[in-house]
């Protein structure tokens, strides 16, 4: 499958939240599990580490695709939980 860039929507953090991530997040301790809200993010839904070397690499190198992202945030939460769920291993 392959992916289409697109522009990230500021506040919509649907990959801050719905996704796991394997990477350790600061303050976390240890990976993010799918379904928790990253602590780094602000009351509006921001990166509280964008652009500073405490940002996990796998943040910065992740790309807003139009596929995974859709036109409005409800379909990027929607897609991303389906995204998750199909490459969570049984
Ligand atoms: S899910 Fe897509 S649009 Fe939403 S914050 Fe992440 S990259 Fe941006
Ligand atoms: S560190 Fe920033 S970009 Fe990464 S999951 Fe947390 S809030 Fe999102």
């Amino acid at each position: 499958m392959s992916f289409t860039p697109t522009l990230c929507r500021p506040g919509c953090a649907a990959c801050c939240v719905v996704v796991s991530i394997s990477e350790t997040i600061p303050g976390l301790g240890g990976p993010k599990p799918a379904g928790v809200r990253c602590p780094h993010l602000t009351p509006e839904n921001l990166c509280e580490l964008f652009g500073l070397p405490e940002r996990p690499k796998v943040c910065s190198s992740y790309g807003a695709t139009r596929e995974l992202c859709g036109e409005r945030n409800e379909e990027a939460w929607q897609r991303h939980t389906e995204w998750e769920r199909l490459t969570t291993p049984d």
